[in-house]
């Protein structure tokens, strides 16, 4: 399917008709230029852009060329453009970074070249997702493999977290073999592909050993990466609070922030003190939603004692998106009903993200970043949230979607905001087809 991708401007149909050009020419988004003179591909107009590494929280424009992002200001002349996409009354924000997924496909029974895992693209622009972040599917024995497979393959840009473990999220069984957790193939992996391995992941540790985190902390330290940390079982041997305030650097990210399965919240209904700690010393707190690391229970209390999250993920896989989780923007609206403002979970889930895996690049509209973006509606009505125990708040309001925008092409649009408006005499057999 990749190799029929569309290149910005070729939804306008070269082909049409010019007495219908005419007659349709200003009721749709698409401007008849020549493109190949225009100034811009395409530009986002007056929709409300939030854009929290270069402090924009205003309704304006945004200008694409050649899969960057050429210019952000109100007034940018529609003439100049391509394409135009009228996003009033919409937010439109940079392409959304996703901290926290499992995309490592495959046909094992697990998340390392497994079934539980999901292929990126079917999941991610649908949610405006443009990069996703793998959390430790593959380690370095297999991590070749998912690269071949997956990333090279997926127009998400993917990103991963390398398990400390050699053969990565394998199962069970596998992932309680100590003699597997070594930090310097780890390590040396991931100084093969600086800035698409991004951290190194340690999870679903049952025993009551150290070493996991330990070792992911060195191989985070010989290549100069952050560690993320799925906590395991709950064992008094090894507490929370010493994970976070002795263990863990700052810049290292505590992932499931909000799960209670490994003593975020106290007997008193208040956070562990160990996370308000964790959090002076600059360890990280990532949502991580996943099937089972979500709970009302803390994510109440903990959001109003002012425990925001740093950065919103969905830990992406084929139970979380089929329960509770659902996708990234449900997540969002999630935080958006627990008080966060708009403008903070967007930076949570985009410039914030980026900065944490130190790709400063990513997540922001500066004039020449790649034009990831995304443009969502705010939808006000009653809307029902499921945690991961099967819990219910209500909201009244919902992000939903509308268009995402990778490097410059448009991967997602629901209401067909970017396509020709249809007409009798129009489109069918031998004109531009695509399947
Ligand atoms: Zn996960």
């Amino acid at each position: 399917m990749r190799s029929r991708s569309r290149k910005p401007g070729s939804l306008l149909g070269r082909a049409v008709l010019p007495a219908v050009l005419t007659l349709v020419a200003g009721t749709a988004g698409a401007a008849p230029a020549a493109h190949a003179e225009a100034a811009y591909d395409l530009v986002i107009r007056q929709g409300h852009v939030i854009d929290p590494k270069n402090g924009i929280d205003a309704v304006t424009d945004v200008a694409v060329k050649d899969g960057k992002i050429a210019k952000v200001g109100a007034g940018i002349d529609p003439a100049q453009a391509a394409r135009t996409v009228d996003a009033s009354g919409k937010y439109v924000t940079p392409g959304i970074i996703d901290l926290h997924a499992h995309l490592f496909t495959g046909r094992n029974d697990a998340y390392a070249a497994g079934v539980l895992a999901v292929a990126p693209d079917g999941f991610t622009f649908r949610s405006g997702v443009t990069t996703a972040v793998d959390t430790g599917s593959a380690g370095w024995k297999n991590f070749g493999e998912f690269k071949k497979y997956v990333i090279d393959k997926s127009k998400t840009r993917v990103l991963a977290f390398l398990n400390i473990v050699g053969r990565g999220m394998a199962g069970g069984r596998y992932e309680q073999d100590l003699s597997d957790m070594r930090a310097g193939p780890a390590a040396r992996t991931a100084k093969k592909y600086p800035g698409v391995i991004v951290g190194i992941k340690t999870a679903h540790y049952e025993g009551m050993d150290w070493k996991p985190v330990e070792r992911s902390v060195s191989a985070g330290e010989q290549a100069n990466i952050p560690v993320m940390v799925d906590f395991g079982s709950n064992r008094p041997e090894r507490p929370l609070a010493q994970l976070l305030t002795e263990k863990l650097r700052p810049g290292d990210i505590y992932t499931h922030a909000y799960s209670g399965n490994r003593g975020e919240l106290g007997q008193d209904g208040k956070l562990n003190p160990g996370m308000w700690a964790g959090r002076k010393r600059g360890v990280l707190f990532d949502v991580g939603h996943g099937g089972g690391s979500f709970a009302w229970k803390v994510a109440v209390p903990g959001m109003k004692e002012g425990f925001t999250p740093d950065t919103l993920s969905t830990d992406l896989h084929v139970t979380s998106m089929n329960s509770g989780m659902k996708d990234m923007a449900n997540v969002m609206s999630k935080f958006l009903v627990l008080g966060m403002p708009l403008k903070d979970v967007v930076a949570a889930s985009t410039w914030k993200s980026a900065q944490s895996v130190k790709r400063a690049d990513l997540g922001h509209l500066s004039v020449g970043a790649p034009a990831d973006i995304a443009v969502f509606n705010l939808d006000k009505g009653a809307f029902g949230y499921t945690d991961s125990f099967g819990f219910k708040l209500a909201g009244d309001q919902k992000l939903t979607c509308e268009l995402t925008v990778r490097a410059g092409e448009v991967v997602w649009d629901l209401n067909g905001m970017t396509a020709k408006p249809w007409a009798p005499g129009l489109g069918g057999g031998g004109e531009e087809q695509e399947h």
